[in-house]
């Protein structure tokens, strides 16, 4: 009797396994929203810390913030890691987000703590990057062309059909760009600029560092990205000049949120602790993302533009990344800018 109570708990036992291997290991979703070439490293050193199998998907910003508000009902993603900071705030005051309060928050910088502050606990920074452009310097040269420095120098006729950024819907560095723009200037004048900056845009990307990598193959003359997007494709030898515009510009706070209604939220809290530790930030410079890390102890990349040397406006993250003003914002961006002939 007893051996055959021991049997059939065996095989239950063993018919679990059989059922949901990867429940028995520990598993967890993450919604990636940096670069795949620094997803990939991120989530196999958490394998490799853990044991806890990744099933990772990487899409920008918008894209990610549309996909979890889709599935509310149903969440299947457990955390979402990276993309710019306005998409996190906007999810969190929509309810999509976990409030979660890591031990780890002492470890990091204060504007990274002051994301988590503004947002109830429900998003924190994982790290911070500064927005403006870069050009092919041999494809100007050759052009004759002078120089841009400044927001202004964009609307320059031979730029015309020369200027890339991507879709402020889908992406978070092109929502960044829209909201500095109004930022700097004002919201009408800023649509002013956005409708004339139009007609000299040739493509708007779906991710907002593709722009960077059309300008290191010399596809269009000038790609609107944060700073340290061009910065990987000057690394990589491309014929790139980057610039922090004269007139002042604006700054992410990359984020990290846990999905509501999390199925693994147990190893979701794991991930989150761990992507706050100085070494889990250190993988960011060595698949060459060259961010400035939010824990305090995280080596910055030599590499990585300083906020020292860029004019930052005081980008007011809690008005940009409120839901109502980063739907208006988009609404407005729809209607008279991207509708208008070029
Ligand atoms: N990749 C990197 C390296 C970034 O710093 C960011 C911004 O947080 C993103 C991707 C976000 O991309 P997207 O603008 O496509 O939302």
């Amino acid at each position: 009797m007893r051996t055959r109570r021991l049997v059939i708990a065996g095989a239950a036992l063993a018919a679990a396994v059989i059922a949901s291997p990867a429940r028995a290991q520990g598993e967890l979703v993450v919604y990636c929203t940096v670069q795949e070439e620094w997803c990939r490293p991120m989530m196999a050193a958490f394998e490799r810390a853990t044991g806890i199998r990744v099933a990772m998907t990487r899409r920008s910003s918008g894209e990610t913030l549309t996909q979890i508000r889709a599935e509310r009902a149903n969440p299947r993603g457990d955390v979402w890691w990276g993309g710019t900071g306005d998409p996190h705030l906007q999810a969190a005051e929509e309810g999509l987000t976990e409030e979660y309060r890591s031990p780890n928050l002492a470890l990091l910088h204060p504007w990274a703590v002051r994301q988590a502050e503004q947002s109830g606990f429900r998003t924190v920074g994982i790290y911070a990057g500064a927005l403006g452009y870069s050009f092919n310097a041999r494809e100007l040269e050759r052009r004759r062309i002078a120089a841009p420095r400044c927001w202004a120098d964009l609307l320059r006729p031979e730029f015309r059909g020369e200027v890339q950024m991507a879709d402020p819907n889908t992406s978070g560095t092109a929502y960044t760009m829209l909201a500095t723009i109004v930022q700097l200037k004002g919201e009408e004048p800023a649509f002013e600029y956005l409708r004339a900056l139009h007609r000299n845009i040739n493509q708007y990307t779906r991710s907002g560092a593709a722009p960077a990598r059309a300008v290191a193959t010399g596809e269009t003359l000038v790609g609107i990205t944060f700073l340290h997007d061009a910065v990987t494709q000057k690394v990589a030898g491309a014929p790139v000049q980057i610039v922090a515009p004269c007139e002042g510009t604006g700054y992410e706070i990359g984020s990290m949120s846990i999905i509501k209604g999390a199925r693994n939220l147990d190893n979701a809290k794991r991930f989150y602790d761990w992507a706050l530790t100085a070494e889990a930030q250190a993988i960011g410079a060595t698949a060459k993302a060259y961010q400035i890390p939010s824990n305090r102890e995280a080596p910055i990349p030599p590499e990585a533009p300083r906020f020292e040397d860029v004019k930052l406006i005081d980008y007011d993250f809690a008005r940009w990344g409120s839901a109502a003003e980063r739907t208006r914002l988009l609404q407005r961006w729809d209607r008279e800018v991207r509708a208008a002939a070029r």
